[in-house]
């Protein structure tokens, strides 16, 4: 049944929030942009593919069919984030002594399964892998040549940005104040700081391992080209949503729209949707700052990738959001709680109306999660017949991914460590403190004696019962 409230996004290009109005009713363009396969994506990555979850989820929930695409950047990528440095597939290849294909196999398949632990829908997604669509975007190169969009340096092809009047429009640029040689590494030969690479050259870097002819020589493409290329090929020259983390707003996406608009004189994308960066200690979650976790390291320290889920979505995605364990915890403990109740509740109920408009609402409202997950804890408390709350719940579980029975605990599972162990891990952590590891020992013993286990993880003891 087609959902009759107004959906509402806010849109990156015009900062405003609009009404969504596809192009196309029966089938909504969604395109976001992957991960890099040379590493483990870390958990700040996860909220970007949890952001075009919900979009996905929302879109369907008011009634309109979804085409998704979430590339695979398995070339081009270059380790300055610019069109500098080592290709980061290829660097990690070498590092480890494996195949490119090897390591792009690798971590797509640890992408994959971590978007299966967090209950992405990947059903019908479409998941094309850069290296695997040369022949398009070299098309795409030509068309910006035909059209004078571009100019040839001795490194490769680049595109004139100054040719593309609307280029600062996404980003908000003020490039007035940028000089060429800004940034280390920069080629002096560009015309402007912010003009970009469409193709490279190998040159004499005989070292590549991923290159193709082309019209223009041998090499391998620029990083926005290929998301250029993917998403007209899949999803035609002007689509509804593109999403991506902020991050990607002044580079990256704004390359993408320049270069699409100008080979194809449409416009590229009616809805940009970008999430903001999860921190930690108030600085980003990067693999460059070393304070990544992965979703395989939450599951090693007993966290469900739901209840990660269910952190992400207790804050807008617009909002940058703070990690840390305790946060983590206290999300645990709330999941946890909502899966027990929903789970024990009969089924086969009816679903409130007033409570799903009031949840739609709240989603529809440019997907404030934070408020939906409200209206859940509302209705796990409201005076209503078990069954009603359980089927409202899993209703609006259709855009919230939360739910997932195997995850209910039993009761001794769900009881709280007793005042005496916790003040036992207490005095063992002042015994640690005074390096007195002889106590620590011994109450390490007397919290084992009285059923409980302790483990040293680099965010403080963490106690489990043993039965
Ligand atoms: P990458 O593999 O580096 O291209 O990143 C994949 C996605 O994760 C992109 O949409 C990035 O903008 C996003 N991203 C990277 N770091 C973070 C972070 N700390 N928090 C949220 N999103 C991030
Ligand atoms: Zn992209």
């Amino acid at each position: 049944m087609m959902n009759q409230q107004p959906l509402y996004f806010l849109n990156t290009l015009s900062r405003q929030k609009e009404e969504f109005v596809p192009i196309n009713p029966n089938l909504v363009g969604l395109y976001s942009c992957g991960p890099t396969v040379y590493n483990y994506a870390h958990i700040g990555n996860m909220r970007s593919y949890l952001l075009s979850d919900i979009v996905r989820r929302t879109l369907e929930q008011n009634g309109y069919p979804v085409r998704q695409i979430i590339n695979i950047t398995d070339v081009g990528h270059l380790v300055g984030d610019a069109d500098n440095g080592e290709d980061k597939v290829e660097q990690a290849a070498r590092a480890s002594n494996h195949t490119v294909a090897d390591i792009i196999t690798q971590y797509k398949s640890a992408f994959l399964s971590d978007l299966s632990g967090l209950n992405i829908k990947t059903t019908e997604t479409i998941f094309p892998h850069a290296s695997q669509h040369i022949a398009e975007q070299i098309e795409l190169i030509k068309k910006l040549e035909n059209k004078g969009f571009v100019y040839h340096l001795d490194d490769g092809i680049y595109f004139d940005t100054k040719l593309y009047d609307k280029y600062p429009e996404l980003g908000h640029l003020n490039l007035d104040g940028q000089t060429a040689g800004t940034r280390i590494e920069e080629n002096a030969q560009k015309r402007s700081p912010a003009d970009f690479a469409l193709w490279k050259f190998s040159g004499l870097q005989s070292t590549r391992l991923q290159e193709w002819d082309s019209p223009w020589g041998v090499g391998f493409p620029g990083w926005a080209i290929e998301c250029s290329a993917m998403s007209i090929k899949y999803l035609g020259a002007h689509f509804d949503i593109h999403t991506g983390g902020e991050d990607h707003i002044p580079v990256h996406h704004t390359n993408e729209r320049a270069q699409s608009e100008c080979a194809t004189g449409e416009t590229f994308v009616n809805y940009w949707l970008h999430n903001a960066f999860i921190t930690v200690d108030g600085k980003k979650m990067a693999k460059s700052e070393q304070n990544f976790y992965t979703i395989t390291d939450l599951v090693a320290k007993g966290y469900s990738p739901l209840a990660y889920r269910y952190f992400i979505l207790g804050a807008h995605y617009r909002s940058p959001l703070n990690f840390t364990f305790e946060a983590l915890a206290g999300a645990k403990r709330a999941w946890q709680k909502i899966n027990n109740m929903v789970w024990a509740w009969p089924s086969g109920g009816q679903c409130d109306e007033q409570l799903l408009t009031t949840f739609m609402t709240a989603i529809n409202n440019d997907l404030n999660t934070a408020k939906a997950l409200a209206i859940l804890h509302e209705t796990m408390n409201a005076n209503l017949e078990p069954s009603t709350k359980r089927a409202t719940i899993e209703k609006f579980d259709e855009v919230l991914g939360i739910l997932n029975e195997a995850e209910v605990l039993s009761a001794s599972e769900l009881t709280p460590i007793p005042e005496e162990i916790l003040s036992l891990v207490q005095d063992r952590e002042i015994a640690r403190e005074r390096a007195d590891w002889g106590r620590a020992d011994l109450i390490r013993a007397e919290i084992e004696a009285k059923g409980y286990e302790v483990e040293d993880t680099p965010e403080g003891p963490a106690i489990k019962s043993r039965n």
